[in-house]
């Protein structure tokens, strides 16, 4: 197929387009204006699909960016080396990651020892939501653990709501309970259209660790 080279706009086509630039400018000017609040939010990234660890690391690095301090809890992943891991370990002046999970259930076989590493998990994240030198406070998982009823949602939501009025929470994880959700100001389900687990393909360096 030959492409068709584009040809420079006419004057009346440059001058329609200045017009509605100018009329959306007006409406995001307007909208913008109108979002005056400021507050720390509680976040939930959530939904089947691959990204949401991801999407938080991300978060993290924003927020590290302006020498703000993070806290970083992992509820489920086990005690494998993840790339974050050493990467992190750069920035540990700013970012506080405590891998607290014991490994996935399906590996560690034992509840008790599971329920007892979400409450230690907890514990300390309830700690950093209370101290003012975190920006953002991210829980890793969490919902899979409230999920499985390793830790009280009712209990979880109260430490959330005591938070200090400025500090941003994420939590993460499939399945998030419909208290959370309703509880939250920024909700994104993640929905996965394609993995390529599926196709056999196994977790890739960089990409899944
Ligand atoms: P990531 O850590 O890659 O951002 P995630 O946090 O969205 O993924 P988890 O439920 O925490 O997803 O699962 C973590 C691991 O499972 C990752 O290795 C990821 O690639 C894999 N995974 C995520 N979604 C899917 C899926 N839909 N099918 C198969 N494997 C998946
Ligand atoms: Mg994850």
């Amino acid at each position: 197929m030959t492409e068709t080279p584009e040809q420079p706009p006419s004057d009346e086509d440059a001058a329609r387009h200045r017009e509605k630039m100018r009329k959306r400018k007006a409406v995001q000017d307007a909208r913008v204006a109108q979002a005056t609040q400021e507050k720390g939010l509680l976040m939930v990234h959530t939904g089947p699909g691959k990204g949401k660890t991801t999407a938080a690391l991300g978060m993290m690095l924003r927020t590290a960016g302006y020498g703000l301090r993070v806290g970083f809890i992992q509820f489920v992943k086990g005690n494998w080396a993840t790339g974050e891991q050493a990467a992190l370990a750069r920035f540990a002046d700013l970012i506080d990651h405590h891998v607290m999970g014991e490994g996935f259930t399906w590996d560690t076989q034992d509840k008790a020892r599971d329920i007892a590493a979400a409450s230690r998990a907890w514990d300390l994240g309830r700690r950093m939501l209370a101290d003012p030198q975190y920006h953002l406070v991210v829980l890793d998982e969490i919902n899979i653990v409230l999920r499985y009823g390793y830790l009280d949602v009712a209990e979880v939501l109260a430490g959330l709501d005591t938070r200090l009025p400025d500090t941003h929470v994420l939590l993460t994880g499939r399945n998030a309970k419909p208290e959370i959700i309703e509880a939250a100001d920024l909700v994104t389900e993640f929905q996965a259209v394609k993995h390529p687990f599926q196709a056999g393909i196994k977790a890739q360096r960089g990409i899944d660790f």
